[in-house]
């Protein structure tokens, strides 16, 4: 950052500031290499900037590469100036953002928008972390006719069906003090005890105190765990022992699916879990805080549009 001194805190001043391709360069520049460039080829430090085409030139294994090589822009020939105001605002709107409207505010086309967001979406997945102490496990069902039906009515449907033609998610959630709560939530193929515990024993540390609903496919958790059962049938909170905190995500989860993204194939859906996860994992962030957290976590991390739509390259 080295042309202007403050970073941005809003969306228009990320517009303004990052609409100057130097201050984009230097931005993405000072978040990869904060000692000077290291070449992708061969680790080597020993690197030329060629400054009047913002690429680099490794001066042991003579290759060039440029800034956006080993990280989620790699390859796209959109510049910076619009990639950073994509990510500024995707990590700050509450219910996200659909290609559409990405490929309005910073025009380009739909398919385009909709490639930069699910690569976004990539630098927001979160890496794999133990939960401990209090955690929330909880399923939901996504998509199908669950949708758009009252929330009772869909509990007592989707018990009663087991879930079909919906997508299983499974939720964990880490409990800390005020609102601090962590979440972790993936695709499952089933609600079967054996998918379940699997997830469970790979998510949380042995000895936590897991806090579920009285779905059988739970039971047998303990002793590697101290297992509190809440049988909603009855009543919804005893004590500390709720899944309110896991189920107020699935409601903000289902909120941006429902408004923002009308359609999501079951295939594509691990993304905008993760999305969504991420903006409640930060939450506490204000906006250029949020932004930095998802930039620090665009290197080493790429998706082809081939592996987008599912072809094996
Ligand atoms: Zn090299």
């Amino acid at each position: 950052m080295s042309k202007q001194d403050k970073a941005p805190e809003t969306l228009l001043e990320a517009v303004t500031y990052f609409a100057d391709a130097d201050v984009a360069f230097e931005f993405v520049k000072s978040l990869r290499w904060s000692d000077g460039p290291i070449c992708p080829g061969c680790d080597s430090d020993s690197v030329a900037q060629l400054s009047t085409r913002k690429t680099f030139k490794c001066r042991s294994c003579k290759k060039q590469f440029s800034i956006k090589v080993g990280t989620i822009f790699e390859d796209s020939p959109i510049s910076l100036s619009k990639w950073l105001p994509a990510m500024w605002l995707i990590v700050n709107c509450k219910n996200g953002v659909s290609s559409y409207e990405l490929a309005r505010a910073i025009k380009v086309t739909q398919k385009t928008a909709w490639f930069m967001l699910h690569r976004i979406r990539l630098a927001m997945q979160s890496d794999d972390f133990m939960m401990s102490g209090e955690v929330e496990v909880d399923e939901t069902f996504i998509g199908g006719l669950a949708r758009n039906m009252h929330a009772d009515k869909r509990r007592a449907k989707i018990k009663g069906t087991g879930g079909m033609g919906k997508t299983a998610v499974l939720g964990v959630l880490e409990r800390h003090g005020k609102g601090g709560s962590k979440v972790r939530a993936g695709v499952i193929a089933n609600r079967k005890r054996k998918t379940l515990h699997g997830k469970i024993r790979k998510t949380v540390e042995p000895g936590s105190e897991v806090h579920t609903d009285a779905l059988a496919s739970y039971s047998g958790l303990a002793p590697d765990y101290t297992h509190h059962v809440i049988d909603h049938a009855e009543e919804y909170v005893r004590g500390n022992v709720h899944t309110n905190g896991i189920e107020n995500f699935w409601s903000l989860l289902k909120r941006g699916l429902k408004g923002t993204y009308v359609s999501v194939e079951p295939f594509h859906l691990f993304r905008y879990i993760d999305e969504q996860a991420f903006r409640f994992n930060f939450r506490k962030l204000d906006d250029g805080g949020r932004f930095l957290a998802a930039c620090s976590r665009i290197i080493g991390r790429r998706l082809t549009y081939q592996q987008l739509i599912g072809e094996t390259v």
